[in-house]
């Protein structure tokens, strides 16, 4: 039987990888106005850093990760998510020490994760994130949100919902801690075994459970902005400011908590409301983490960020129905016909890409007319045509596929000669 692709994960092949190019270009482009620079850590890292990093009363942690033990016996784990490597990577290389601060970064790469295979949902999937570190000024947290509405935006989207909230400083979330614990506790025997666990250990993350999410408990749940302390209220009152400020729309939403055991203050989803996206709405996620350096081994340093998957990038355009040209584009297919011909079309081939032009040729021996049509599949601009009669004369006739307008070029100048008939 023939060898098939691994359950949730996909091939991308060309003519559709153009707009994942194309998507990740124009995420690179916006970094590169924000002044956010681009870090590529491993693929893999020590499971330490996950179960640090993303907490162990996380889905991820919990059931999500690909880890096993390599050769050596190291207990090793595929990256699912780019923050924590991120944060190992600055405390690490001491960035903190930087003469450029805040530091401000971003990643684009495959991460993994062993879910359910859904629309939306894959097991290896391409995550975009930005994390800014050293800063806790308000206006960092709107940058960020910011940016990556950018990203939506530029690529047409319009039917998107931003939703913030804010988990508040360690005391305003240690008040809000015991008040969840005294609201669920009496009747945390009608919540599903992961609740159970979690209502000592972080019982914010109860709000966040796919499985009970419609438990009447819920909804009057206590509302973590009841328990902001006046500096948590003062700091979220200012990013709804400059959110304003930046002409950006929002709800705040006080049941929106992140994944990550490590947030604090400022956290954020960027959904799509387009109809037809499916049951998972949410395009993009992040927020603040300010406990997360030092528990890296750095020293006390204040971060934000955010993550978006392309697979649900590419969902929400599609849901909207836009589509991004996948361009691929040629400017010129070498027809010789002759031997001559042909031995003389690998110099003028290899002149033409030293040149700069994309080109194309002939490999399989074809007759004129299938020539031209191999031409006319790649969607050549201009077609050069090499016989040899036509050589011995010192001529090539170039015709433009578009037009059909043919036109001769003396052989000796043909790079220079070409290069002006295609400007
Ligand atoms: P969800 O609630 O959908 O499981 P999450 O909280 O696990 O999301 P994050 O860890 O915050 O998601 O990741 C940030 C973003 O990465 C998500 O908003 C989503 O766009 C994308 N994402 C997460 N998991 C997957 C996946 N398995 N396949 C594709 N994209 C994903
Ligand atoms: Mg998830």
């Amino acid at each position: 039987m023939a060898i098939q692709i691994p359950r949730g994960t996909q091939d991308i092949l060309p003519g559709v990888v153009e707009k994942w190019q194309f998507i990740e270009n124009k995420a690179k482009e916006i970094c590169n106005k924000y002044q956010y620079r681009e870090i590529r850590t491993p693929i893999f890292e020590n499971t330490e850093l996950f179960l640090r990093g993303v907490g162990d009363t996380t889905d991820i942690v919990q059931k999500e990760m690909y880890s096993f033990q390599d050769r050596g016996g190291r207990n090793i784990t595929l990256r699912p998510e780019g923050t924590a490597s991120v944060v190992r990577s600055f405390a690490e290389n001491k960035m903190f020490g930087n003469p450029t601060q805040p530091v401000k970064l971003y990643y684009l790469g495959p991460m993994f994760r062993y879910e359910r295979p859904q629309a939306g949902r894959y097991r290896q999937f391409v995550q975009f994130g930005v994390e800014a570190l050293g800063s806790m000024d308000p206006a960092i947290d709107a940058e960020v949100i910011s940016l990556a509405m950018e990203l939506y935006k530029s690529l047409g989207l319009k039917k998107l919902r931003l939703v913030v909230n804010s988990l508040g400083d360690n005391e305003s979330r240690n008040a809000h801690r015991a008040a969840l614990i005294n609201h669920f506790q009496p009747r945390i025997g009608e919540f599903c075994s992961d609740c159970q666990k979690r209502l000592e250990k972080n019982p914010l993350r109860i709000l966040d459970c796919k499985k009970d999410r419609d438990h009447e408990l819920m909804k009057s749940a206590p509302s973590i902005l009841e328990y902001l302390n006046e500096d948590s209220k003062q700091y979220f009152e200012k990013v709804k400011q400059y959110l304003s400020a930046m002409d950006m729309d929002y709800i705040v939403d006080p049941t929106l908590v992140r994944g990550l055991d490590y947030y604090n203050h400022t956290a954020f989803e960027i959904m799509s409301e387009a109809e037809g996206f499916g049951a998972i709405t949410t395009l993009c996620g992040g927020g603040r983490y300010n406990g997360l350096v030092q528990e890296m081994g750095g020293p006390d340093t204040p971060g934000i960020g955010f993550a978006l998957s392309i697979e649900r990038l590419l969902s929400a355009l599609e849901a909207e129905g836009i589509n991004i040209e996948a361009e691929h584009s040629v400017d010129c297919y070498i027809i010789a016909l002759g031997e001559e011909a042909k031995d003389y079309s690998v110099t003028l081939l290899q002149k033409l890409r030293t040149a700069g032009f994309s080109s194309e040729r002939d490999y399989l021996n074809r007759k004129m007319k299938a020539q031209f049509k191999a031409a006319e599949r790649i969607a050549a601009k201009y077609a050069i045509i090499l016989g040899d009669d036509e050589l011995k004369m010192g001529n090539i006739a170039v015709k433009n596929l578009e037009t059909g307008e043919q036109t001769e070029l003396s052989l000796d100048h043909f790079i220079d000669e070409f290069s002006k008939l295609c400007r």
